[in-house]
């Protein structure tokens, strides 16, 4: 087995689950972080021929679970803009790893950290979904819709699924909560 191959698997670490939100949202977080999204170059990886390896949204790298959803210029700003919604600071140069773990040090009773943790998921769903929505429909969203929606979406799914908490979407979309 080859290193690269290895270090692709990371039996070590598990994606926490989150029951605030729906199963198939926090599963697209796992399967991005155990590279089992279908990006191209995961695509490619399985033995299926790909003729354009490039990300969709900048057409500059490859397409992986990382860059697409983490590192690339889109992404980027849709976390910056995210992160300034939930007051807390940017982190510079980040892996997926860091915002699966990025709760854990978000200031804030339990309850906060876990509703952070919903918006981290909320967004990595939403930005596969928008790939998604862009290769197979052509549609596109703004970065603005992106993040709008990520807040509707989000508060949606905790308002319905927490039952111990409380909030009005005035609170939850300026993130002032619990
Ligand atoms: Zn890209």
């Amino acid at each position: 087995m080859l290193l690269a191959d290895f270090n692709r698997v990371r039996p070590d670490y598990v994606v926490k689950r989150n029951n605030w939100i729906p199963k198939k949202v926090g599963m697209v977080a796992w399967r991005a972080y155990m590279e089992r999204l279908p990006t191209r170059v995961a695509l490619q990886r399985r033995g299926i021929t790909i003729h354009n390896l490039e990300c969709i949204l900048c057409r500059e790298y490859c397409e992986t679970s990382d860059h697409l959803l983490v590192s690339s210029g889109f992404a980027q700003i849709v976390w910056l803009l995210v992160f300034q919604w939930c007051k807390t600071d940017p982190i510079i140069a980040f892996s997926l790893r860091d915002i699966l773990d990025a709760h854990q040090k978000f200031g804030g009773s339990d309850k906060k950290k876990k509703a952070f943790h919903v918006v981290c998921l909320v967004t990595l769903w939403s930005i596969w979904n928008l790939r998604n929505d862009l290769m197979f429909v052509g549609k596109t969203k703004s970065i603005a819709n992106v993040v709008e929606e990520i807040k509707v979406k989000s508060f949606i799914w905790v308002k319905h699924r927490a039952k111990e908490v409380n909030m009005s979407w005035d609170q939850w979309r300026v993130f002032d909560v619990f």
